[in-house]
């Protein structure tokens, strides 16, 4: 093959101008076949994993109830699979591993109603051609077993009679003893065997009534170990631990509609106490074990929109079509199948999975009040995760190279903290004013009772009719890049880069949801229950120039009775609609989830109190929904936190007043503040609270405010020219400008 790729090349000697030549094609030929046959072994067998695997479902076509994997060295010194299946037939074994025999398959139109895992013959034999195969085996009634190993797809010499137990024992070693790029690379990885346990454990999660081990090599532990039983969450614990099954929820759906889909998937979710470092989705389609990229991107997304703490979930599922309706026959490896309406079966089960982790909410506690509280980063949580014992907690760590590059929209959270090691969300998520705020759960409500109120369908309609299609997409195919000031985010969407206003985003995103989750809210629980009188006479304070001044109090105060007034009348509308509860003797004690895992700045509560009094139109059923909507909107709306920004100018809001200053010196300390930055002038703990505030709002941007517009977002006509998006660069322009650098 080699040789043939290189055309003969001549050349003149002596001549100034090349004549040009007329090159012979190339001559060809047939390949041997002991070369197709490593060719083909090469692909069939990639790495010690791809072996155990052919060899595990050999073991399950045999109808075993016990499989026990044993390896050395990462499998390529010794992998031995023995089973206690039906074993095979003596008069097979001279035939047993050559190319393409089988005893799965006879004619192609098999293939349609194949139920086996294996089917085309090759994996055996593959074997022989990168690595030493013996195979001992014993039918059912015979009183001795035979031995007999292979080479190159032939057998080194006749069977041997021998004493065997039930079933078959196939044991390969030295793999790749005749590759030798590839055993060098592999020797160089060392992670085969960490592989060939994850494979185990997920066969042992699905084939439940097969018993597997899976041991090293001398090793008297084995690594996975699980028994046969009836029950699927119980194979999931002993092979994951009990720390994966306590946060799991059973999910199924199905579809019996040839026109769209037919298929019945059942399995397993994490839900949001669930925290690991990376997603672990076990998937078998008609039994097979097998890969889906698009239905793990579909189900992924959903995860970081509605539960972006537990964004990296375990899933298993389980997924049955009619057999004639996927094609096992494209990959060869048979990692991977194609189904008939893939794309609606995806869809289905993603619909199915958001509906499970929005409805499960009985279940849940926040991460705020299951965090730790010793003073060390709660990314630590992590560690705690059953399925990576090898995480470190927060350390920063050395990105490479190559993961700098963002270019994918579907990673949700954006990858500009790859580049600036920014602090984790950690103490900031503790200590950002949700102290004072507890999540709890409130019953849900018959959903029948508001499903006809047509004011609300108009409302509904209203933001549908209103989207506009081109945002659409950017806000649902973009990536975040980062924030280029206090209000705009920087986005990437193909070759465009937008800046984005957070704040008009956040309230419009808040507005709509306010009106989608209408009456099904989940509540925040304030733990002090606030007076209304109270918070409108703060609010209305607030907007005097001098908040020292008593003038016009009476007048505030009379505002302030009235309008709790009102609210308390307004109560049970309120409260059953919109969950902000006001209970009888007028203070407020509940606030509506709009999106989870996210509370709304608690400083704004007092303004918020106010506008619902003085904005919302109660007496036409529409314009009130709506301008309730809009004030919860605009409560919730991601703005700047209320103290100055300290990694900008604002840091002098920070410097301390110098006491013994004239009483006309309103400024701050003269000294510059390179000077003392680190030194006694400043007001630490309202630093401190103020950095926390800030990258609190820039964390919940970027892990909760755009994978969540990603998924619920129809971004209204009027923000394509309002400045809400600014189209600030196009990439190609740039690079040409680049390259003339
Ligand atoms: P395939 O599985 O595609 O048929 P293989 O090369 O994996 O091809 O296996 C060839 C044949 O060897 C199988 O069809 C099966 O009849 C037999 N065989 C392989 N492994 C076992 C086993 N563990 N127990 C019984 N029969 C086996
Ligand atoms: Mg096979």
């Amino acid at each position: 093959m080699e040789a043939s790729e290189q055309p003969p090349q001549m050349e003149i000697e002596g001549e100034d101008i090349p004549i040009p030549v007329a090159k012979e094609p190339p001559k060809i030929h047939r390949l041997d076949e002991s070369v197709v046959n490593r060719i083909a072994a090469g692909e069939v067998i990639q790495r010690p994993v791809s072996a155990v695997k052919e060899l595990v479902e050999n073991s399950i076509d045999a109808d075993s109830t016990s499989i026990n994997v044993v390896v050395k060295d990462g499998g390529l010194k010794l992998i031995q699979v023995s089973d206690d299946g039906h074993g095979i037939r003596c008069e097979d074994l001279p035939i047993l591993c050559e190319r393409h025999t089988t005893s799965k398959l006879s004619t192609f139109e098999d293939l349609q109603s194949i139920k086996s895992m294996g089917f085309r013959g090759e994996a055996l034999a593959s074997m022989t051609y990168v690595g030493h195969v013996t195979v001992t085996t014993i039918t059912k009634g015979q009183l001795h077993g035979y031995r007999v190993s292979y080479r190159d797809g032939v057998m080194e010499h006749e069977p041997k009679a021998c004493a065997a137990v039930k079933g078959t024992q196939i044991m390969i070693e030295n793999l790749f003893y005749n590759m030798i790029a590839r055993k060098k690379t592999l020797q160089n990885s060392a992670d085969d065997y960490s592989k060939i346990v994850d494979l185990l454990s997920r066969f042992a999660i699905h084939h439940i009534n097969v018993s597997f081990s899976c041991r090293k090599h001398g090793a008297t532990r084995a690594d996975v170990h699980s028994v046969a039983t009836a029950s699927r969450l119980d194979a999931i614990k002993s092979v994951y631990g009990v720390s994966v099954t306590r946060n799991l929820m059973k999910i199924e759906v199905s579809d019996d509609d040839p026109s769209t889909s037919v298929f019945e998937m059942d399995g397993f979710i994490s839900n949001s106490n669930y925290i690991a470092k990376k997603i672990t989705m076990v998937l078998f389609i008609n039994d097979r074990l097998v890969e889906c990229s698009a239905l793990k991107r579909a189900i992924e997304i959903v995860y970081a929109a509605t539960l972006p703490k537990a964004s990296k979930p375990f899933i298993y599922m389980s997924i049955k079509l009619p057999p004639d309706h996927i094609d096992v026959n494209v990959h060869p490896t048979k990692r991977e199948v194609s189904l008939l309406n893939q794309e609606v079966i995806i869809e289905k089960i993603q619909s199915a999975v958001e509906f499970k982790l929005r409805n499960s909410n009985e279940s849940r506690t926040f991460q705020e009040q299951s965090l730790d509280p010793s003073p060390s980063s709660p990314m630590a949580t992590i560690k705690d995760s059953p399925i990576s014992p090898s995480a470190t907690g927060s350390k920063s760590q050395k990105v490479p190279v190559h993961k700098m590059v963002r270019t994918d929209s579907l990673v949700p959270a954006g990858r500009l903290h790859a580049y600036l090691q920014v602090k984790p969300p950690s103490n900031l998520e503790r200590n950002s004013g949700l102290t004072s705020v507890r999540s709890s759960i409130r019953q849900r409500r018959n959903p029948k009772e508001t499903a006809d109120l047509t004011s609300l369908q108009e409302l509904t309609n209203d933001i549908d009719c209103s989207c506009h299609s081109g945002l659409l997409d950017i806000v649902r195919h973009c990536t975040y890049i980062g924030m280029a000031d206090d209000v705009l985010a920087l986005l990437q969407h193909n070759t465009h880069l937008y800046l984005a206003n957070v704040v008009n985003l956040s309230k419009e995103l808040m507005y709509q949801q306010a009106l989608h989750r209408f009456a099904h809210f989940n509540a925040i629980q304030l733990s002090d229950p606030a007076p209304l009188p109270e918070l409108i006479m703060l609010a209305l304070k607030d907007e005097d120039l001098d908040p020292e001044s008593h003038e016009n109090d009476d007048l505030k105060e009379k505002i302030a009775e009235m309008n709790t007034e009102l609210l308390k009348q307004k109560a049970e509308l309120l409260d059953e609609y919109f969950c902000i509860h006001v209970d009888s003797l007028g203070n407020l004690s509940r606030l509506p989830v709009l999106l989870d895992q996210y509370t709304p700045e608690m400083d704004r509560v007092p303004e918020f109190v106010l506008c619902l009094g003085n904005d919302v139109d109660w007496d036409d059923e529409k314009n009130c929904f709506q301008s309730i909507a809009a004030v919860l909107g605009n409560f919730y709306a991601m703005h700047p936190p209320l103290l100055p920004n300290p990694s900008g100018d604002g840091l002098q809001f920070y410097k301390r007043r110098i006491p013994s200053s004239g009483p006309e010196d309103e400024g701050y300390s003269s000294k510059s503040i390179e000077d003392d930055a680190m030194g006694d002038d400043f007001e630490h703990e309202l630093l401190l609270e103020a950095e926390n505030a800030w990258a609190q709002r820039e964390w919940s941007i970027q892990h909760v405010l755009f994978p969540s517009m990603r998924l619920f977002f129809k971004p209204p006509n009027s923000m394509a020219t309002d400045g809400t998006f600014v189209q600030v660069a196009s990439l190609e322009k740039l690079y040409k400008i680049f390259e003339r650098c």
